[in-house]
C-alpha cells in the first residue's frame, strides 16, 4: 500500500485505458469497481477492432506542417486514407482549425513527439508483462512492425519523421526488397522497401486481450457495475459517488476512460476538452492462408495489415463525422483496394469480402481524438478526485499501460519521473 488509506476508485469504461488503469491502481491496494454498460473490449469500444500496432515509433501526431494544404484534397478524393464528411464539416470546423494550429511548426512537433514517447517508449514489454499476468501471453507478439513503400522516394518524403524517431533513440531499420521478399513471400510487387520498428509488437485478438484483463481485475478483487456513468455526486468538496444509470456508486476518487464519450463526464468535472471521433474502420479476410511474420503499413494507405485469428485483418481510414452518424462501409471497401495492391494472390478473397458488404467481418470504430494529439490523463479542474484518462486517439493501445501507470501515480502523490503537465485538460483553457 503506497497511499495512505486504502480507497474505492470507480473506474469508469472497460477499454484499454481503464483497463490498464484499473489494474495498476489495483497494485496499489485499492478497491476498483469498473463502470462499463456493455462488454469489456466489446464491439462498442474503440480498443476491439484496431489495428493491434504496438508501435514504440508512433510518437508524430497527425497534424503535421503542410498537412492544410492537402484539405481541399481530402474532402474531394472518395478513396484517400483521410475524408470529412461534408454535413458534418461546421460541427468540426473548431476542432479542425486547433488542429491544424497544433502541426504548424516542426518545433511544435518535436516537442509533441518527446511527450508521447514517455507514453509509447515500453508499449510491447508492458503489454507482453500484463498479457503473461492475465494468463493469455500467446495474446501479444514482439516480432517487430514494418512500414512498407514503393519506393525510396516515399521514404525520402517522410526523412522528417525517421529523424525525430532516430533523434528519440526509437530503433528502427531500413529492410532492402531482397530482404523484404524473403521476410514476407506473399508480397507483391507494388512495394520493394521497409522500414522495421524493431521494438514494436502487436495484439493478436484485442478484444480477447481486453476481456482478458477485465478478468484479471476481477479475480483480483474488482466489482463490475454494469451501467453508464452519467455524473458525480460531492459531499462538500469531497467525490461521494458516481451517478449511474443504475443508481449511485459510492467512491473515493473516480477515472474518466470512457473513450469518444468521456466529454461530457470530462464537462460535469470541470474542463471542456475538444474531444472528436477520428471514425476508422476494419474489414476482415477470413482464412487468407499465410500468417505474417510481422504487422504492416503501406505508406500509401496508412493502415495496419495485421493477422489476426479471424483473419486479415485491415484496420484504417480517418473519417471526421459525429460518432452517431451511420457507418459509410465504403470506407472499409477502400481498405480490400491496398491489400490487393499489397497481395494480389489475395484478390478473389478480398472481392468475396467486398460483396459481402456490412457483414460481422466489417467494424466502425470510434478513436477518441483531441486536437493536438496528446491525451488526457491527469486530475480534473472541478475536483482533485476526479481524473481524466481518455483523448488517446489512434494510439491507445499502444499508451495504455503507461496511462494506467501515471493515472495510479497521481493517484498516489507520486511523481512519475517525467513531466506529464502537457497531457493536463487545463491546457484547453
Ligand atoms: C481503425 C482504428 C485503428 C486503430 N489502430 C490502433 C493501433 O494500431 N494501435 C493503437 O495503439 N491504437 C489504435 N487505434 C486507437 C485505439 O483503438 C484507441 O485509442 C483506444 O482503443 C481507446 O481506448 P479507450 O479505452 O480510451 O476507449 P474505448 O476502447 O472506446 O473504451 C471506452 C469504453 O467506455 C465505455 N463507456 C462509454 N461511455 C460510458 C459511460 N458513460 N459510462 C461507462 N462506460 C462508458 C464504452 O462502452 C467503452 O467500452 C485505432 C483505432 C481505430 C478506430
Amino acid at each position: 500500500m503506497t497511499s495512505d488509506r486504502k480507497l474505492t476508485v470507480a473506474v469508469i469504461g472497460a477499454g484499454i485505458a481503464g483497463l490498464c488503469t484499473a489494474l495498476e491502481v489495483q497494485r496499489d491496494g485499492h478497491d476498483v469497481v469498473i463502470i462499463e454498460p456493455d462488454e469489456a473490449g466489446g464491439r462498442q469500444a474503440a480498443s476491439f477492432g484496431n489495428g493491434t500496432w504496438l508501435n514504440p515509433g508512433s510518437v508524430l501526431p497527425m497534424s503535421t506542417p503542410g498537412l492544410w494544404k492537402q484539405v481541399p484534397g481530402f474532402l474531394l478524393d472518395p478513396n484517400g486514407p483521410f475524408i470529412i464528411r461534408w454535413r458534418h464539416l461546421p460541427s468540426l470546423a473548431g476542432w479542425l482549425i486547433r488542429f491544424l494550429q497544433a502541426g504548424r511548426t516542426w518545433q511544435q512537433i518535436e516537442v509533441c513527439a518527446a511527450q508521447r514517447y514517455e507514453l509509447s517508449r515500453t508499449t510491447a514489454q508492458d503489454h507482453a508483462a500484463l498479457a503473461e499476468e492475465a494468463g493469455r501471453p500467446d495474446l501479444i507478439r514482439r516480432n517487430g512492425l514494418m512500414f512498407i513503400y514503393p519506393g525510396q522516394a516515399d521514404i525520402d518524403a517522410e526523412q522528417r519523421a525517421w529523424r525525430i524517431r532516430e533523434s528519440l533513440g526509437i530503433r528502427f531499420r531500413k529492410i532492402e526488397t531482397a530482404e523484404l521478399r524473403q521476410q514476407v513471400p506473399e508480397l507483391g510487387g507494388a512495394y520493394t522497401l521497409g522500414m522495421r520498428m524493431e521494438d514494436g509488437g502487436q495484439i493478436t485478438d484485442p478484444g480477447a486481450y481486453c476481456d482478458a484483463l477485465f478478468q484479471l481485475a476481477l479475480r483480483r478483487g474488482a466489482t463490475h457495475k454494469k451501467a453508464r456513468a452519467t455524473g458525480f455526486s460531492f459531499n462538500g468538496k469531497s467525490l461521494s459517488a458516481v451517478l449511474t444509470s443504475a443508481g449511485a456508486v459510492p467512491c473515493d476518487r473516480a477515472v474518466i476512460a470512457a473513450g469518444v464519450h468521456a466529454r461530457d463526464l470530462a464537462l460535469k468535472a470541470g474542463d471542456d476538452v475538444p474531444l472528436i471521433s477520428e471514425r476508422g474502420y476494419h474489414v476482415v479476410i477470413p482464412d487468407p492462408g499465410f500468417d505474417l511474420p510481422t504487422g504492416l503499413m503501406p505508406s500509401d494507405g496508412k493502415m495496419g495489415v495485421i493477422w489476426t485469428p479471424q483473419g486479415l485483418r485491415l484496420a484504417g481510414q480517418v473519417e471526421l463525422a459525429s460518432v452517431d452518424a451511420p457507418p459509410n462501409w465504403q470506407r472499409a471497401k477502400i481498405l480490400l483496394n491496398y491489400v490487393r495492391r499489397m497481395f494480389p494472390a489475395l484478390a478473389a478473397k478480398a472481392d468475396a469480402v467486398g460483396n459481402d458488404i456490412g457483414s460481422n467481418n466489417y467494424w466502425l470504430g470510434h478513436r477518441p481524438s483531441t486536437p493536438d494529439g496528446l491525451p488526457c490523463i491527469g486530475q480534473a479542474s472541478g475536483s482533485p478526485d476526479i481524473f481524466h484518462a481518455f483523448g488517446h486517439g489512434h494510439v491507445g493501445m499502444i499508451q495504455g499501460p503507461a496511462t494506467g501507470r501515471l493515472v495510479a501515480n497521481l493517484i498516489a502523490g507520486r511523481a512519475p519521473g517525467y513531466d506529464a503537465t502537457s497531457f493536463s485538460a487545463q491546457r484547453f483553457t
